[in-house]
């Protein structure tokens, strides 16, 4: 095909000789946008396109998106066959399936006799489908029987679970992106929108084109958002809940709360109101780092707005006092009637592409459908489902990822299970990990890539095979169910995750007796059933309705909601016992390590639009890492000078846990006492990190830790270092 300029030089579209396209949902982030894979005459996959009708991303990609395809014919690092090693110090062999799982179901059998089932534990991830999340959440608390059972989205999303369970009784999104079209004024917390989730910003930024919201951004940074916004309010690193208890302070003594909505929708409101009349503005702002009329002013724009909307990620999350936040960001939605209706929501944007998957159906912190372990009913309706004796499941929810790898060093866990998750880069503190996974009596990893760091720990690998090699079901940001198709094969003989579940379950005795589904959709029409009636209500969905929408958002049921449901609690009642939500009374507590004479430097974290979390995926894909090939750190050119430390150079940061060597970028976006270091490197900004946990989520905060910076002589040298944190 060719374009413009006639005869004078045409550019050119090159060809890629696409016979079919195949539909399927981005295998990335948490957008959910429906993507379709170009298949050429030989079966391979050659192109990536956004879909046109799809009502989430209306045919646009981002740069992940567009080379996704890239991902079938990069083999390099992909597990091809079962690796087996009696100790991880052997070099690996190659095995076949049956050895495999023999040698990692007699593993676990052994551990559990020797030391109690929950001696053997299971960390998934926010990467695998729905209907593979249930068969491991089925295999997991109704054949192996550990109660240590979790998923990497701690790391990401626990603290939105949490708030959202604490506020409203349940977990679930209860907004969804149109209602920037409907909104009049959008709050959104440490939140990068245009590198995290830039399909979702440009949704929200078409609309901005159209009537002209007041867009607010708290973040310690000026990110590309905080550019783009009317207000930008840089707050000093993890104060996001003295701020919210302060909105909520001038909204009350102001009088612009909806006083109907408190009485008729909400509990607890005394509580609250005391505790934040302790949070008056001029306190705030000597906490906060920023004026008080500032504070004054974007609360009355909140309250006085017809519908206001509020958007979060990691910069609440990520943070220990993260469920807090998330709570206190319900809390002004709560006192100000803004929610279930268009425009007016408090919406975390999630992380992983199904993240909300694992969150609704893996049965990781309960059991699925949003069911709990504590709930007596929930464990008969479960255990009759499956056909399990009620007696085999924990009456309560046991360790969450950052408590399980803690056991680990004190010997109370002496085997895991790893699918899809490398915490040898995502969890803070790396030297420490390391000394934790080498206590393991027995590691499985599975993951579609052997060459992930942290299968240099373990016994058995486990080739999976990656995203459109499968078929199943993600749930995106705003509850939108999505298929993906099997666009190939898998590669070599690796496996889809949901067979390697299956095989896994016929290994045990107690297998034998509960069904497991073969085939994807045989489970989506299971896990359909347990859904019925309830929240998340996917009866009304099929793979063929649910293509041909592009998605549908849960509750959908035949009767009353068969396209979806773009809000929830429009009739204002919630899920807790008395229907009412909880407004809540949050006081801070500043935990954090600070910045002190001999770490004179906040370091702040987060992502880049080329990266997808640890790199496993995109650290292979030639034109995401030309953007963005080396670890960085942005730094403020005064504190820069200070110190002798030139833009381009290498410099060394160095914290209480361990050091790494970053690119120096001089930039104004962060202030003089803090650096920033996007987090997807391996061997570079965890090491640093000191990852204190959230009481209530566990989720570890990662963007507050002290840290020193020095110049490095040896620029050569440091440039060789650097390059290890990009080995891929
Ligand atoms: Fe994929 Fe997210 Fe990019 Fe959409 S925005 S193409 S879901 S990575």
């Amino acid at each position: 095909m060719l374009f413009g300029r006639k005869n004078k030089n045409p550019i050119k579209i090159a060809d890629k000789g696409v016979v079919e396209w195949k539909y399927a949902t981005c295998g990335y982030c948490s957008t959910g946008c429906s993507i379709e894979v170009g298949i050429d005459k030989k079966g391979e996959a050659v192109a990536s396109r956004g879909v046109a009708d799809a009502d989430v991303n209306r045919g646009k990609l981002c740069i992940k998106g567009i080379y996704e395809h890239e991902l079938f014919r990069k083999t390099r690092g992909r597990g091809n066959k079962p690796l087996i090693r009696e100790n991880r110090w052997d070099e690996f062999q190659e095995t076949n399936w049956d050895t495999a799982l023999s040698k990692t179901a007699d593993e676990i059998k052994r551990i559990q006799q020797q030391y109690g089932r929950d001696a053997f534990s299971i960390v998934s991830t926010g990467q695998i489908m729905t209907e593979e999340f249930y068969t491991l959440g089925k295999l997991a608390r109704g054949v192996i029987g550990t109660n240590n059972y979790d998923g990497n989205t701690t790391l990401c999303m626990s603290s939105a679970v949490s708030g959202y369970k604490r506020s409203f009784g349940s977990d679930g999104p209860p907004g969804c992106y149109e209602d920037f079209e409907h909104t009049e004024c959008l709050l959104a917390f440490g939140s990068n929108l245009p590198e995290q989730h830039p399909i979702i910003y440009w949704r929200l930024m078409d609309v901005r084109e159209k009537h002209n919201f007041p867009l607010i951004v708290i973040d310690p940074r000026v990110t590309m958002f905080a550019q783009q916004a009317d207000m930008h309010l840089a707050i000093n690193p993890g104060t996001d809940l003295v701020l919210l208890n302060a909105l909520a302070h001038v909204i009350l003594a102001e009088k612009l709360h909806k006083p109907e909505y408190i009485e008729a929708y909400t509990q607890g409101y005394q509580e609250f109101a005391e505790l934040v009349a302790q949070y008056d503005p001029v306190t705030a702002s000597k906490i906060c780092g920023i004026d008080e009329d500032t504070i004054r002013n974007v609360a009355r724009v909140f309250a006085k707005a017809g519908a206001a909307m509020s958007i979060w990620t990691m910069g609440i999350n990520q943070s220990t006092h993260g469920s807090d936040g998330v709570a206190a960001i319900n809390n002004l939605h709560l006192i100000t009637g803004n929610l279930g209706k268009p425009g007016a929501a408090s919406l975390s944007i999630t992380g992983q592409c199904n993240a909300m998957g694992t969150r609704e159906w893996s049965s990781c912190s309960g059991l699925p459908g949003y069911r709990s372990l504590e709930n007596e009913q929930d464990r008969k309706e479960i255990s009759e489902f499956w056909g399990v004796d009620p007696e085999f499941f924990p009456k309560e929810r046991g360790m969450f990822m950052t408590d399980i790898l803690p056991a680990i060093e004190t010997g109370e866990v002496k085997g895991l299970w790893l699918i899809a998750t490398n915490p040898m880069t995502s969890m803070a503190n790396t030297a420490r990990i390391r000394k934790t996974l080498e206590k393991l009596e027995f590691l499985v990893v599975q993951d579609a890539y052997q060459d992930v760091e942290t299968n240099q720990y373990s016994h058995v690998f486990l080739p999976a095979a990656i995203w459109a090699e499968k078929e199943g079901c993600f749930t995106n940001t705003e509850r939108r169910v999505n298929i993906i198709r099997n666009v190939c094969e898998p590669y070599g003989e690796s496996k889809t995750d949901l067979w390697i579940f299956n095989q896994m379950a016929k290994q045990f005795e107690r297998g034998q007796n509960v069904i497991f589904p073969e085939s994807a959709e045989g489970v989506f029409e299971e896990l359909k059933t347990l859904s019925k009636g309830r929240m998340l209500d996917y009866s009304g969905m099929s793979y063929e309705k649910i293509e041909q929408s592009r998605g549908i958002q849960w509750p959908c049921n035949e009767e009353q909601s068969p396209q979806g449901t773009q809000r929830l609690y429009t009739d204002g009642v919630f899920q807790t016992a008395s229907g009412k939500a909880n407004l809540l009374a949050l006081p801070f507590i500043d935990n954090n390590e600070r910045p002190d004479k001999d770490y004179p430097f906040w370091l702040n974290t987060g992502r880049v639009v080329e990266h997808f979390h640890t790199r496993t995926r995109t650290g292979k894909v030639a034109n995401g890492n030309k953007f963005s090939p080396t670890p960085y750190m942005e730094m403020n050119p005064d504190a820069a000078a200070e110190l002798n430390i030139q833009h381009g150079t290498y410099a060394r940061l160095s914290s209480r846990r361990g050091d790494a060597i970053v690119m120096v970028q001089l930039t104004q976006r962060v202030a003089k006492d803090t650096v920033f270091v996007p987090f997807h490197f391996h061997e570079c900004v965890n090491r640093l990190a000191l990852g204190l946990l959230d009481p209530h989520s566990r989720q570890p905060a990662y963007k507050q830790s002290a840290v020193h910076i020095e110049r490095i002589e040896n620029q050569q040298d440091a440039a060789q270092k650097n390059a290890m944190a990009r080995s891929y």
